[in-house]
């Protein structure tokens, strides 16, 4: 585990930082979704490609296949151009749905299965999600009240 200081005070880091840890969820989330049901479908992709790679072997490699790989990269994308990401905690719960129809059917089922996968797989990541996600959706309401 390393430090890296993240405690910045400027909030161009701490958005920064934000954009960052979205990213992670989203990866991890979009990988796990793939793994468990698009294994075949990437061997598959793997042999056509006369890719040299062990499927399932090894962290290095692209571990998606294509369709998620295109959907990992349009999310990365809105997230790295999100303007709400001062004030927002995760694209999950965002009032702005900037995603391309399609793309958040796809992001949405992804979210479905991997979102209460991740308490086994990622606990400390899921965890967090889920509380910064109450308080967002918490304090989104009290805005709505005003
Ligand atoms: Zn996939």
């Amino acid at each position: 585990m390393k430090r890296d200081g993240t405690p910045g005070k400027a909030p161009e880091r701490k958005t920064a930082g934000k954009r960052e840890k979205e990213k992670q969820v989203m990866e991890l989330m979009i990988r796990l979704y793939c793994r468990k049901n698009h294994g075949e479908r990437r061997k598959k992709e793997l042999y056509s490609l006369g890719s040299a790679e062990v499927p399932g072997h090894g962290q290095t490699g692209d571990e998606l296949c294509s369709e998620c790989r295109a959907l990992r990269d349009y999310a990365m994308l809105r997230i790295e151009k999100c303007p709400f990401m001062e004030t927002k905690t995760f694209c999950s719960n965002c009032r702005v749905h900037c995603y391309r129809a399609e793309m958040r059917e796809k992001i949405r089922e992804v979210m479905r299965f991997s979102g209460p996968r991740m308490i086994f797989y990622h606990p400390v990541m899921a965890v967090r999600h889920v509380v910064s996600s109450i308080r967002e959706k918490k304090r989104m309401e009290r805005e709505e009240r005003q």
